[in-house]
């Protein structure tokens, strides 16, 4: 049985319709992450699972119960939020010891409670200190051990790293999975970074417009996205959308590119792609490599193009290219030699690893 349920779940402010028929089963201790761009309406849809804003239609369902007119503390969720929201004049104890203290739990029960979330987050050592004498990592963790201690249901987080430096949110993901690992509760988390989003999800709700765009494991989104908005969104350097048309060749229908390389088509595409047909050509930049030093390929394509720019990163280097009239990037993982512009690069992309998207509605194609 799914843990937590949305059924045709609706959000209006007003004439503005926020979230549309949104559908979704989430499983028992699954890590469920809602990304995308901003005004997309995640925090939205987990404000309404929290109870912190009303449906304006359908039903919301967490484990037997539908909670559409429970109060938020009646749904047995604990949520995080991305400024903390800690009491300034507490200590760290007393910050998390709060919620079941309100609630009346006996002395022993919260020291008990409070001890073992400090213990799993590293914050034994400033239990008597105050929010204002901690580090933005130290509140974030906090913030999480209050939630914990109140071993609800759900915990939904709210960009919960977005207030921290690039450093301290990469070391933030890491312990967020590690606890998630040794706390195993259902976890729905928000965010914009689609890196944590890669990285923390079981599966990945990726929005747009108050929609729904897709679900799907991390592998799922990244090696097959149902769409060109999703194709766009992760990944990062995100994938080569190229202007590209069908084309009727010798062995059926291939892409061509203006003014640059026709790539032929699986077999299985021909028939619903057809030929002369305007669509968008998704080339991942870490399947596109120079001959020289590319890897294995499922199916090796050779092209040319020309380098215009090298970006050394250390154990990889980007490479900008013109392929006809399309600027295309490709990832280098330990280039084995010095990479320079150049023209005429005989290069190799996968067709295995090919996307093809119809031009105007940007659905999958392939
Ligand atoms: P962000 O990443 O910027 O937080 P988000 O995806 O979480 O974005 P929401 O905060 O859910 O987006 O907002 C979704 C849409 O609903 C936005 O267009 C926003 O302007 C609108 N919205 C949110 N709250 C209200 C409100 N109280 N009244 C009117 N419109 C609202």
């Amino acid at each position: 049985m799914a843990e937590v349920s949305l059924r045709q779940v609706v959000k209006r402010y007003g004439g503005f319709q926020a979230v549309h028929d949104f559908d979704l089963d989430i499983a028992h201790e699954e890590f469920v992450v809602f990304v995308g761009p901003s005004g997309c309406g995640k925090s939205t849809t987990l404000r309404m699972i929290a109870g912190l804003e009303d449906i304006s239609g359908g039903e919301i369902q967490i484990g037997d119960r539908v909670v559409n007119d429970l109060p938020p503390r009646e749904r047995n969720i604990s949520m995080v939020f991305q400024n903390y929201a800690l009491y300034p004049h507490m200590t760290v104890r007393q910050n998390q010891g709060f919620g079941l203290r309100m609630a009346g739990r006996p002395k022993d029960e919260i020291e008990k409670k409070v001890n073992r979330a400090s213990g799993l987050l590293g914050l034994k050592d400033f239990l008597s200190r105050r929010p204002a004498a901690l580090s933005g990592g130290q509140r974030q963790r906090v913030a999480m051990g209050r939630a914990i201690v109140r071993d609800p249901d759900v915990f939904l987080f709210d960009e919960p790293l977005s207030n921290l430096d690039a450093k301290l949110r990469g070391q933030m993901r890491t312990e967020i999975k590690k606890l998630h690992e040794k706390v195993r509760t259902t976890v729905i988390y928000v965010t914009h970074d689609q890196v944590e989003a890669m990285t923390l999800a079981d599966r990945i709700v990726v929005m747009r417009d108050g929609r729904i765009e897709q679900v799907g494991t991390p592998d799922e989104v990244f090696h097959a996205p149902a769409s060109r908005f999703v194709a766009g969104f992760i990944g990062s350097p995100p994938m080569n959308l190229i202007d590209a048309r069908t084309v009727a060749s010798d062995d059926g229908v291939a892409v061509s590119v203006p003014g640059g390389p026709t790539l032929p088509l699986d077999q299985s595409v021909f028939d619903h792609v057809g030929p002369d047909r305007p669509v968008t050509l998704g080339l991942r930049p870490e399947s596109i490599a120079p001959e020289r030093m590319a890897g294995p390929m499922k199916t090796p394509f050779s092209f040319s193009a020309d380098i215009t720019l090298v970006e050394p990163l250390g154990g990889e280097a980007l490479l900008f290219l013109q392929m006809g009239q399309a600027e295309v990037t490709a990832r280098v993982f330990r280039p084995s030699t010095r990479l320079v512009p150049e023209k005429s690069v005989p290069f190799l992309t996968d067709l295995a690893e090919m996307h093809l998207f119809d031009a105007d509605t940007g659905v999958r194609l392939n």
